[in-house]
């Protein structure tokens, strides 16, 4: 058997917590350094994306758009 070439191990710093990890392609949290440090930065980039997308005007507009249209349609007396 051939030695395994030991590649230098390559340091990553884990975006949620800075803390220096090793990089392991095995590491399924990647580049975090835990399941924890990944789920808060989902979670942070989550919560980021419902607020824009939990806009109340947004909702508001379109009901208010689409309903007076159909309603308008059906009320107006076509004669
Ligand atoms: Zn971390």
């Amino acid at each position: 058997m051939a030695n395994t070439p030991q590649t230098k191990k390559t340091l990553v710093a884990c975006p949620t917590c800075s803390k220096q990890l090793e990089w392991n392609p095995e590491n399924k949290f990647r580049p975090f350094c835990s399941e924890r440090c990944k789920m808060i930065d989902l979670g942070a980039w989550a919560s980021e994306e419902y607020k824009v997308a939990a806009e109340p005007s947004v909702d508001d507009y379109s009901s208010s758009f689409d309903d007076p249209e159909s309603q308008d349609h059906q009320d107006r007396p076509l004669h």
